[in-house]
C-alpha cells in the first residue's frame, strides 16, 4: 500500500532503495497538513522550562500557558519554581490598548513573591501581533528588582519549532559571561541539551564524575541560573540533540572559543562513545580515558545479562520512530539493531539535511524516512509496515492505540529514564512489554492492510 502524502509533500518522504537519496526539509510546515510540529513558544518554553531557580512568565493569553511543567516534566534536585505556570491572562482590553504595564505589573508581583534567581518572559502570537515592547518591560524590571529579566522572542508563528530552540539560546546566551570562573577545573564540561526527564542527568553527571570530569552547568536539565551564567568557564561543550541547544554552543564558540561535540546518551554504543569523546577531548590527563573504560565496562556488565534474554524475544520485531530530534533518531536506530529488531520507518520534526543523509546510511532498504510528518501520513506508514511498537511523543500515542499497535514513549512526558546504560535496559524492557504484552490477543490489530 501506498502512503498518503499531500503532493506538496511528497519530497519531504523518501523510501530507502527506490531511488537515490533525496529530501526536502527545515522548512516551514505546510498550511493544513496538520503536522505534528508545535509552535515556536512551545521550542523555547522545552528548552528554558527546566531551569529550576527562575521565573517562567508567559505573556499572552491563557491558552498558550497550558504547556506546563506536566509536559516536561524535568525533574530538580533543589528549588521547584520551573513547576508553576504564570501567565498575564490577556484579555480582549489589553490586545486593544496594549499589555506593557499589565507585564510589568506581572513581573514585579510575581518576583516580589517568589525571588527567583532570574526571570524569561515569553512572547506569544498575539504579543508580535500587537507590538508589545518586551525589552523595554523587562529592562525596566531588571533595574527595579536588580535580577536578569530576559525577554524570549518567541512569537508561535515567526517559524517552526527551530527557531523557538534558537530563541531559547539567545536567552540564555545573555546571562553567559556575566559570573566568575576562576574556580573551574580545566577538565570541565557543560551538558547541553540533556532536559533531566525522570532524572537522566543525574545519571549523565555521575558518569562524568567517575571519569573526574567537572560538569559546570546544565543547561538546562535542574539547571540553576548562576551556573549559566559561569558556563563560560567550561572548556568544553557536550550537546545532545541536533536541534535545541547548538545555537548556544556555536554562540559560545565564537564569543569564548570554547569547541562543542555532539553527543547522544541513548543506548550503548552512543551513550560508551559519548564518554569516550569527552575523554579524547582532555588528552593531556590519560587517567580520564582509564577511568571512562572502568565507567562503560561496570555499566554494561550491569545490563548485559538482562539485554540477551530480551534480545531472545524481539528478534525480528519492526519498529517505528518518529521523534522531535535527528539524533535521537540515529539512537533508536542503533538500539533497536542491538536486540535485532528492525526499524521500518524513521522520522523527525526538525532534522537537517546531513541529518536525514545520516538516517538513509544507517537504515535498511526499505525503510520510510519522513520529514515533519502528519497524522494521516503516520497511520498510513504504521498500516504499510505492519509494525509492533511505535516510538514518539504525546502526539504520536493515539495514532498507535487507534491502530492497536504498541507504543514506547520517549519524549518530553515520559517518566521512565531512558538515557545512560541503565535507561538503554529501561528502553528495551519497555519494548519488551510492549510488544509482547498478551493484550494484543484480544485487540485487533488493525493496522494491518488486510483489515484485520
Ligand atoms: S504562541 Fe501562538 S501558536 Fe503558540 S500556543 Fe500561543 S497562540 Fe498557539
Amino acid at each position: 500500500m501506498e502512503a498518503i502524502a499531500l503532493k506538496d509533500r511528497e519530497n519531504q518522504i523518501h523510501r530507502k532503495g527506490e531511488k537515490p537519496f533525496e529530501i526536502v526539509c527545515d522548512k516551514d510546515s505546510l498550511a493544513g497538513a496538520v503536522s505534528q510540529r508545535a509552535c515556536v513558544f512551545c521550542g523555547s518554553r522545552v528548552v528554558l522550562y527546566p531551569i529550576a531557580d527562575a521565573l517562567h512568565l508567559v505573556h499572552g493569553p491563557i491558552g498558550c500557558a497550558v504547556y506546563t511543567w506536566d509536559i516536561r516534566g524535568a525533574l530538580s534536585s533543589g528549588p521547584e519554581l520551573h513547576r508553576l505556570s504564570f501567565s498575564t491572562d490577556l484579555q480582549e482590553m489589553d490586545v486593544i490598548f496594549g499589555a506593557e504595564k499589565k507585564l510589568e505589573n506581572a513581573l514585579l508581583e510575581l518576583i516580589d513573591r517568589h525571588q527567583p534567581k532570574a526571570a524569561f518572559v515569553y512572547s506569544t502570537c498575539i504579543v508580535g501581533i500587537i507590538g508589545d515592547d518586551l525589552e523595554a518591560v523587562c529592562r525596566k524590571v531588571a533595574d527595579i528588582t536588580k535580577i536578569p529579566v530576559i525577554p524570549v522572542q518567541s512569537e508561535g508563528f515567526k517559524g517552526n519549532k527551530r527557531s523557538g530552540y534558537k530563541a531559547a539560546c539567545n536567552a540564555m546566551f545573555r546571562l553567559i559571561g556575566t559570573a566568575d570562573t576562576s574556580n573551574v577545573s580545566k577538565h570541565s564540561i557543560n551538558i547541553l541539551g540533556d532536559f533531566n526527564l525522570a532524572g537522566e542527568i543525574w545519571m549523565i553527571r555521575d558518569y562524568f564524575k567517575r571519569m573526574g570530569v567537572e560538569v559546570v552547568a546544565n543547561i538546562t536539565g535542574d539547571g540553576r541560573i548562576d551556573d549559566i551564567c559561569r558556563a563560560h568557564g567550561a572548556a568544553l561543550n557536550v550537546v545532545q540533540c541536533s536541534g535545541a541547544t547548538m545555537d548556544l554552543a556555536n554562540m559560545m564558540e565564537e564569543k569564548y572559543g570554547i569547541p562543542s561535540i555532539r553527543v547522544s546518551y541513548f543506548g550503548i554504543e552512543d551513550m560508551s562513545e559519548a564518554l569516550y569523546d569527552v575523554a579524547r577531548f582532555f588528552k593531556d590527563d590519560p587517567e580520564i580515558m582509564t577511568r571512562a573504560s572502568q565507567v562503560i565496562q561496570e555499566e554494561v556488565q550491569k545490563i548485559y545479562p538482562e539485554l540477551q534474554k530480551y534480545k531472545k524475544a524481539l528478534a525480528g520485531k519492526k519498529a517505528a520512530i518518529y521523534v522531535g530530534g535527528s539524533f535521537k533518531a540515529f539512537s533508536l536506530v542503533k538500539a533497536f539493531r542491538l536486540v535485532d529488531m528492525n526499524v521500518v520507518m524513521v522520522g523527525s520534526q526538525t532534522g537537517t539535511p546531513e541529518d536525514y543523509r545520516e538516517l538513509d546510511d544507517i537504515t535498511d532498504p526499505g525503510t520510510i524516512i519522513v520529514d515533519d510528518s502528519n497524522p494521516l501520513e503516520l497511520t498510513s506508514f504504521l498500516k504499510e509496515k505492519d509494525v509492533d511498537i511505535f516510538v514518539g511523543g504525546v502526539k504520536e500515542r493515539p495514532i498507535a492505540y487507534k491502530l492497536g499497535v504498541g507504543f514506547c514513549d520517549h519524549n518530553h512526558e515520559r517518566k521512565e529514564a531512558l538515557a545512560g546504560f541503565t535507561g538503554m535496559v529501561n528502553f528495551v524492557r519497555e519494548v519488551y512489554s510492549s510488544v509482547m504484552s498478551p493484550v494484543w490477543r484480544f485487540v485487533p490489530r488493525k493496522n494491518r492492510n488486510s483489515g484485520e
